[in-house]
């Protein structure tokens, strides 16, 4: 099929290669000349483990090319994607830039004759795509919807596993305006064996992106509220207590004698709380959405509120271990929202970077691949240290907090290896350390609900 996208973010290029992958013909645009040029160039805008590897494969194969020219795409496309990002602003969703991609795709489709589908691929709320959506394209092609496609198609790939989330789907859920819509927009899938295709409509596709990514942001602040308590009481470990939650057969099965541990429960971890481009603003755009209908979604109010108080605890909590944090010497390990990406957006760790300036430590920071992001991120705040390579040197701080567990991370403080490291506190922002190592080595290791 031909396919153009709109947006080559991480969803929208992430998409993009794997479709072309699947031999299908794909034509990227974006309105940034510099990612469209990167892009036809071979060289991955983002990073994303197989992402340069199939990109290269697929512009060299002909099947992705990049262009800043949405007219070009629509006329050699029978489908395109909307793939923009839909930030939260204002105490709500911001939809301006779907807006513009809506009328802009409107008006080509004005002079169009044969059909095309439109999707919406951004994490929307729901109406947006049966109301907002469909009546701006119907104002701008003079169109009725139905003489072309509409569909909502949401997207559940994770940031650092994107390329194989999206070869290798759990599900796909297409939300379709009609049955003509839905026949064509199916055969973008068709080629994808194995997940279930559910069809709905068009705003319970929608709301089955946000309550998804609801239920993972809940569960991780469930779980630091199990932490908050487990510190109350005191003399016990949080993880302890989860592990011990997770046994139940409903959420860890036993087959043939063999436990399964689903990936849920990856989520049922307490520490430094949630973050990225998607949870933090899919909770509240929900909720806002929800008041705005007359409805005040209690637990979801609950699970921000939770998940902002985080990282503060964290810095409370080195500050009352050093007796004071001015002038003390922090290190963070870890920039990026989780491993494996270079995203830093509404991530734990600038925020924690900030908190501890602000209370006027000597911060250190480092990434393996987001430093330079986080630079950019944090190119107003004096005073910083980036180290580029925290390998290369030996470390000597009055703590250090583990804020991404990276693998390499992880391995170094594992191996307990503390020649490299001396630092009177180690905090562990994930509890992704081996505690009874971290007990035995002799430096003080904290962590969100371990007492
Ligand atoms: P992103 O910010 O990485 O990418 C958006 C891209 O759209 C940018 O490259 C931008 O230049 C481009 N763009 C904006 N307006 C444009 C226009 N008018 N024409 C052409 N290009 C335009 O965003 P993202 O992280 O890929 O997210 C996109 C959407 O997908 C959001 O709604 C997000 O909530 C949703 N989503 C994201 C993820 C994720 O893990 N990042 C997962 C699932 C769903």
């Amino acid at each position: 099929m031909k396919i153009s996208i709109v947006g080559t973010g991480y969803v929208g290029l992430v998409s993009a290669v794997c479709l072309a992958s699947k031999g299908h013909t794909v034509i990227c645009v974006d309105s940034m000349a510099g990612i469209v040029d990167r892009i036809n160039h071979s060289e991955a805008t983002i990073y994303e483990p197989y992402l340069s590897e199939y990109l290269k494969e697929a512009v060299a194969g002909k099947r992705l090319l990049a262009t800043t020219d949405l007219e070009y795409a629509v006329k050699n496309s029978e489908i395109s994607i909307i793939a923009v990002c839909t930030p939260y602003k204002n105490d709500s969703i911001d939809l301006g830039f779907i807006e513009k991609v809506s009328r802009d795709l409107g008006r080509l489709l004005r002079k169009k004759e044969e059909y095309h589908v439109v999707c919406v691929k951004s994490t929307v709320i729901p109406t947006t795509t049966d109301t907002f959506v469909k009546n701006i394209i119907e104002e701008e092609s003079g169109k009725k919807a139905g003489e072309f496609g509409l569909v909502m198609n949401p997207e559940f790939l994770r940031e650092g596993e994107a390329v194989m989330d999206f070869l290798h789907p759990d599900r796909i859920v297409i939300g379709a305006y009609d049955d003509k819509s839905f026949e064509l927009f199916k055969k973008v899938y068709e080629v994808f064996s194995g997940a279930p295709i559910i069809r709905v409509s068009l705003r319970t596709a929608e709301l089955i992106k946000y309550a998804s990514n609801s239920l993972l942001a809940m569960l991780i602040s469930y779980s630091n509220e199990i932490a908050a308590i487990s510190e109350a009481v005191g003399s016990l470990d949080v993880e302890e207590v989860l592990y011990g939650v997770s046994l139940d057969k409903r959420l860890s099965p036993q087959i043939d004698g063999k436990l399964i541990r689903p990936g849920i429960l990856k989520y049922l971890k307490a520490g430094r709380g949630y973050g990225g481009s998607c949870l933090p603003k899919d909770v509240k755009a929900l909720v806002a959405f929800s008041e705005q209908k007359g409805y005040v979604p209690k637990l979801l109010n609950a699970t921000t509120e939770i998940n902002e108080k985080q990282v503060e605890k964290i810095v409370d909590r080195i500050e009352k271990e050093l007796s004071g944090i001015e002038g003390r010497r922090i290190l963070v390990l870890g920039l990026a929202f989780k491993q494996n990406s270079d995203d830093i957006r509404e991530s734990p760790s600038i925020k924690l970077v900030k908190l501890l300036v602000e209370r006027k430590a000597l911060v250190s920071v480092t990434d393996p691949i987001a430093l330079e992001n986080a630079k950019k991120a944090l190119e107003n705040i004096a005073g910083i240290t980036y180290l580029e390579d925290c390998k290369k040197e030996t470390l000597r701080f009055d703590a250090a907090v583990l804020m991404t567990p990276w693998q390499e991370y992880v391995k170094l403080l594992n191996e307990g290896n503390f020649e490299q490291l001396e630092a009177a506190i180690l905090y562990d922002g994930c509890r992704a350390l081996r505690k009874n190592k971290m007990l035995e080595s002799g430096i003080k290791y904290i962590g969100m609900g371990l007492s």
